[in-house]
């Protein structure tokens, strides 16, 4: 069984926002050689997510609109967790999003649903955190 381990790396310049990662994870592939196997892409920060869904512009919109109702970024002081950090909300949109995704690859292709695509999910940016893409197969 063949093991190809790589980190993906982001920085973004806003405390929130989406990115299609499916390119550096169809890279990785390429770079693993496998072609019957699995895929798993996970956040390496808890106030981060990585999701599986449409790349429309409209529901990125709902998203962030539907989390910030959920668990609403201010005040600041709502929340326990805040003090030395205000970043509270992050973590709870990190746990609705979810931390990570597992995807077959088939014929050394990753084997999506229709419109799948993997999603970077920031909720506390403006600085560097990490992506775990872990592939397993032959
Ligand atoms: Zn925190």
């Amino acid at each position: 069984m063949k093991s190809y381990r790589k980190e993906l790396y982001f920085n973004l310049p806003t405390r929130r926002g989406f990115v299609n990662i499916t390119p550096q994870v169809e890279q990785a592939l390429a770079e693993s050689g496998v072609r019957e196997g699995l895929v798993l892409v996970n956040a390496m920060n808890i106030t981060a997510s990585v999701f599986i869904n449409d790349d429309e512009s409209g529901l990125h919109s709902d998203f962030e609109k539907w989390l910030e109702r959920l668990a609403p970024e201010k005040p600041y002081s709502q929340y326990a967790h805040n003090g030395y950090e205000d970043n509270a909300d992050a973590h709870l949109k990190r746990t609705v999003m979810g931390r990570e995704v597992v995807v077959a690859i088939t014929g050394g292709r990753l084997d999506f649903g229709t419109w799948e695509q993997i999603f970077y999910g920031e909720f506390d940016g403006k600085r560097t955190k990490r992506v775990l893409v872990k592939i397993i197969g032959e």
